[in-house]
C-alpha cells in the first residue's frame, strides 16, 4: 500500500501538464488507443475513475484503473488473460519454471504474465494456448519425443519465442 499518500492530499490538485490547480477525480467512460505488440487497438473502458484536469483535460490514472484498461486491450486483442494462464498451469501440475522451461522463456517472463506486469505477444499466446491443448504438443516441447517429424515444428517455435533463456536447448540438433 505504498504511494497511496498521493490520492488523500485534497483536490483540487495542481495539474502537471498545465499548471492550474483544477485536478479533481471523476468517473468516466475512457477511451483510448493502446499499442501491443505492433498493433493498435481502441479500447473503451466505462466507468473508470480518473484524475482530471478542469481546464486542460489532462488525465492520471491510479494503478487500479491502469489495471482496468490493461484488462480491456487484453480482452480486446483475444489474448488469454493472468488468471487463465495461471489456471491451467496449475490444471497441469506445473511449476512456473517447468512451463517456462518448456516455452524456452524466463521463469520471470511466466510469473509476469501470471501477475499482468507483462502482457504476452500474440505468438507466445498461441504457443501458450497450443501447449494448454493437445498432450502432443506438450510432449513435443517437453522434449520427449525424439521423432524427428517434430524436429522442424520446434525450431519454427524455438524462432518466434521471445526473451529465450540463453540456455542450450535440450533439443538435439536437425540432421
Ligand atoms: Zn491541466
Amino acid at each position: 500500500m505504498k504511494k497511496r499518500s498521493l490520492k488523500l492530499r485534497p483536490f483540487p490538485w495542481k495539474c502537471r501538464t498545465c499548471g492550474k490547480q483544477a485536478v479533481t477525480r471523476a468517473v468516466v467512460t475512457y477511451e483510448t488507443e493502446r499499442e501491443h505488440d505492433g498493433r493498435s487497438y481502441a479500447i473503451v473502458v466505462p466507468y473508470l475513475e480518473v484524475f482530471e484536469c478542469g481546464e486542460c483535460h489532462a488525465r492520471l490514472l491510479s494503478d487500479e484503473s491502469r489495471e482496468k484498461v490493461t484488462d480491456a486491450l487484453r480482452t480486446k486483442a483475444g489474448l488469454l488473460t493472468p488468471k487463465e494462464i495461471r489456471e491451467y498451469r496449475r490444471g497441469l501440475s506445473l511449476t512456473q519454471e517447468q512451463l517456462a522451461n518448456c516455452l524456452r522463456v524466463a521463469k520471470e517472463t511466466v510469473s509476469r504474465w501470471e501477475t499482468g506486469g507483462q502482457i504476452q505477444q500474440r505468438a507466445m499466446d498461441l504457443l501458450l494456448r497450443l501447449f494448454f491443448g493437445p498432450p502432443s504438443v506438450r510432449a513435443a516441447l517437453a522434449g520427449e519425443l525424439e521423432n524427428e517429424s517434430y524436429q522442424g515444428w520446434i525450431d519454427v517455435v524455438d524462432q518466434e519465442v521471445q526473451n529465450q533463456p540463453q540456455k542450450a536447448t535440450p533439443l538435439g540438433q536437425p540432421s
